[in-house]
């Protein structure tokens, strides 16, 4: 149970706020999170970790010499957004390229790949290694596809010690690769938890049960017990290890470094009382134990449970484990006396900074806003109704998701605008802000769309209208790669998916923009109109997929909500355009 917040809202922010504040001999503030307050080497390469808040220590917690240069901090529980780890990234990077590593989450991957690319477009070296140390998210076979949890810890604390020693950034990306390769967690919950402001816990464990493999944002487990004793629970976690041992151990006479990670709520008192016999049952199977962690290293929130993590080491990794970190919440050995940013400077290269476009962008660029106006004021228009639609299937919060996105995606355009942006700049600021405010399937989802037909504007000249159409066409692609829904499966996919080909269909056979912009929307009406037949087969909506039959997709109808009323847009401002030439020349 979570007691003490202001505005629920406000909360990731203000512990941001509070954190900082508190560890400012570490850490500064920027958009999007925390970089070292310290000055690291020129040319060493920047380890930029993240992902959502309520894990403390991770991922501020672990910012500092020895281990990570910066941390991008979302909301609770959700991702941070492109923008935030492309911000967190500039502000840490040394010029020896920027080193990504987090946990294998979805959102987290979208969007850590995402400021990558941008990152790599703006002429800066990256690479990612995802931890996927929980053995219980997916099959050996599939390690792939497994999601991080405690073994962060270990994988960050290898990047960050080969960057410390000076590897670049191929050798930093490689030993977390082999870390990551030799780190298993496996975990047990015996209560959820519950958000700041929150009615309900967002998931829960029956009173006195034990869950086994429950994920740390509440995914399922894969089995439900009685709550055993604590040598019951350390006999659990070291056999569920030791019968996946990584490929080319052999575990008489290995190192281990044990990790005994408390998830929120778990007494330090009762950890060491598991922790007593999980050191028991290792020596057992003669396992030499190096540097054992008891403590809280990647909560979820303020769950009761644990996870025992096995770091296997071999000779490059143990030394490397050696090296000495200074963070806010984990220490190690001791680290020079470190010299600090200097304010000013520090200042400076976090200013959020506008490139300002050409003349012909700019202009475009305020079509944009009077484009995105129109976008919220559809939402305003219809808010009730895209909520109530929502509710039939769904949680019934499509209509204010899609408000509070459009509403700051209008802020951010009329910011930019103001400040010369071009046409690619100001759409793409709406995009971020949009997806970093919305919320939902669908902020993330029209946080994609909209920074695809950013890239088809530039911000340089005139796009004709084959660019505007390749970028829709690119945002409908983007949509179905990160969703991974098809045509059919009851999403805004199915409107979408009719209005770009359409419009590139339309374009292609030489009609203005304008034209070929109201056919597209005419189909997307029809075919958002259509999906009332269909069963949901995605998202939230799949698990009460009866009862929507005969009302239509509420993501799919706002979409065709939101193209035709741009198609008017378009149309009022080229009779402007129009008019404008011809006062010009009478
Ligand atoms: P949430 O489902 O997170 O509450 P919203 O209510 O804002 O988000 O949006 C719901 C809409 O998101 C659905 O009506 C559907 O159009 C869209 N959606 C959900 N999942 C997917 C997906 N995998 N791919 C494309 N669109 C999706
Ligand atoms: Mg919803």
């Amino acid at each position: 149970m979570t007691r003490l917040w202001n505005e629920p809202a406000d909360f990731a922010d203000e512990m941001i706020d509070g954190f900082v504040a508190a560890n400012g001999r570490y850490v500064r503030r920027v958009p999007g999170g925390v970089v070292r307050s310290t000055v690291s080497p020129a040319g060493q390469v920047a380890v930029v970790v993240g992902g959502g808040s309520g894990h403390y220590p991770a991922f501020g917690g672990l910012v500092g010499p020895g281990l990570a240069h910066g941390a991008a901090m979302g909301n609770l529980f959700a991702s941070p957004s492109t923008q935030q780890v492309y911000a967190v990234a500039k502000a840490a990077d040394n010029g020896g390229g920027v080193f990504f590593s987090y946990g294998n989450y979805a959102g987290d991957v979208l969007n850590f790949d995402a400021a990558q690319e941008r990152l790599r477009a703006d002429g800066i070296a990256c690479e990612t290694v995802t931890v996927t140390d929980d053995i219980v998210s997916a099959r050996a076979d599939e390690k792939h596809k497994r999601r991080g949890i405690a073994g962060d810890l270990t994988v960050f604390r290898i990047a960050g010690a080969a960057a410390a020693a000076g590897a670049d950034l191929a050798e930093v990306t490689r030993l977390a690769r082999h870390a990551n390769e030799r780190t298993r967690s496996f975990g047990v919950a015996f209560t959820g938890c519950t958000l700041p402001g929150a009615e309900q816990a967002l998931f829960t464990v029956p009173e006195g049960r034990m869950a086994i493999g429950l994920g740390i944002h509440g995914e399922p487990g894969i089995d439900e017990t009685g709550i055993p004793t604590a040598d019951g629970l350390a006999q659990l976690l070291v056999e569920k290890l030791l019968a996946e041992v990584p490929e080319g151990v052999t575990v008489e006479g290995a190192r281990v470094v044990p990790i005994l990670n408390g998830l929120g709520s778990l007494k330090y008192e009762e950890m060491f009382v598991v922790y007593r016999r999980i050191a028991q049952l290792l020596q057992d199977a003669r396992l030499e134990l190096v540097d054992p962690h008891v403590g809280e290293y990647c909560t979820s929130f303020d769950m009761a449970g644990t996870s025992l993590t096995l770091f296997w080491l071999d000779e490059e990794l143990a030394e490397l484990w050696e090296a000495p970190v200074d963070t806010p919440s984990y220490r190690r050995g001791s680290v020079a006396p470190q010299e600090r940013t200097d304010a000013s400077t520090a200042a400076a290269t976090v200013a959020d900074v506008i490139e300002p476009g050409d003349e012909s962008s700019r202009s475009v660029a305020r079509t944009v806003l009077a484009a995105v106006r129109t976008i919220a004021e559809t939402v305003d228009a219809h808010v009730d109704e895209l909520g109530r639609i929502d509710a039939i299937a769904g949680d019934g919060d499509h209509g204010i998701g899609m408000q509070r996105g459009s509403h700051a995606a209008l802020r951010a355009a009329t910011t930019a605008v103001d400040a010369g942006a071009g046409a690619r700049t100001t759409l793409a600021r709406a995009a971020d802000a949009w997806s970093d405010k919305a919320g939902g399937t669908s902020g993330a989802l029209w946080g994609v769309i909209l920074n695809a037909v950013a890239r088809g504007l530039g911000d340089e000249g005139r796009p004709d209208s084959a660019a505007i159409a390749a970028g829709v066409a690119a945002g409908s692609r983007g949509v179905t790669d990160y969703g991974k829904a098809e045509v059919g499966d009851k999403t805004l996919v199915d409107a979408l998916v009719p209005f770009s080909s359409a419009l590139t269909h339309a374009v292609d056979a030489g009609a203005s923009l304008t034209d070929a912009w109201r056919t597209a929307a005419d189909a997307a009406t029809r075919a958002a109109t259509a999906t009332a037949d269909l069963l949901p087969r995605m998202g939230r909506a799949r698990t009460h997929g009866q009862n929507s039959v005969g009302t239509p997709d509420p993501g799919a109808i706002s979409l065709a909500l939101i193209v035709t009323a741009i198609g008017e847009t378009l149309a009022a401002e080229t009779l402007a355009a129009e008019n404008q030439k011809e006062n010009a020349h009478g």
